[in-house]
C-alpha cells in the first residue's frame, strides 16, 4: 500500500551530506519525536502523519576521522519504535533544552499506545 506522503522513502535511503545531498522534503513533514545519541552519532524517531509508519533517521559525523557525514533514514516496525522511544525519553530527560523542545508526555503516550498494539 503506497502512501503519498512517504513513498519517496522505501526501505533505507542514504544521503552524503558533504556532497550536498539531502533527504526528501517529505521528511520535514513527519512528526518528530526527538532523538537519542551524542553529537556525532544520533538517531531521530519520526512518523508519517498520513499512514502512521515510523522512521529512524540516523546521523553520523565521522568527518574528524577523515570519513563522511552520512544521514540515512529507514522504515521501521512498531516494535522497533517501541525500543527507540525509551532511549529518547532518557535523552530528553537529561537536558532542559530538550524538555522544552520535545514533549515527554507525548513520548510516553506514544509508547503506551505502541505497547497496546
Ligand atoms: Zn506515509
Amino acid at each position: 500500500m503506497a502512501c503519498n506522503a512517504c513513498s519517496d522513502i522505501q526501505g533505507t535511503l542514504t544521503v552524503d551530506v558533504l556532497a550536498q545531498q539531502r533527504l526528501p522534503d517529505c521528511v520535514n513533514r513527519f512528526e518528530d519525536f526527538g532523538y537519542y545519541g551524542d553529537d556525532l552519532d544520533f538517531t531521530y524517531l519520526k512518523k508519517c502523519l498520513a499512514c502512521g509508519t515510523y522512521f529512524a533517521e540516523h546521523h553520523q559525523d565521522h568527518f574528524e576521522q577523515g570519513g563522511a557525514v552520512v544521514t540515512w533514514i529507514e522504515r521501521i516496525e512498531k516494535t522497533k519504535a517501541a525500543v527507540l522511544i525509551p532511549k529518547i525519553i532518557g535523552k530528553v530527560e537529561s537536558a532542559e533544552w530538550l524538555k522544552a523542545k520535545y514533549s515527554l508526555a507525548k513520548l510516553k503516550a506514544e509508547l503506551k499506545r505502541l505497547e497496546k498494539t
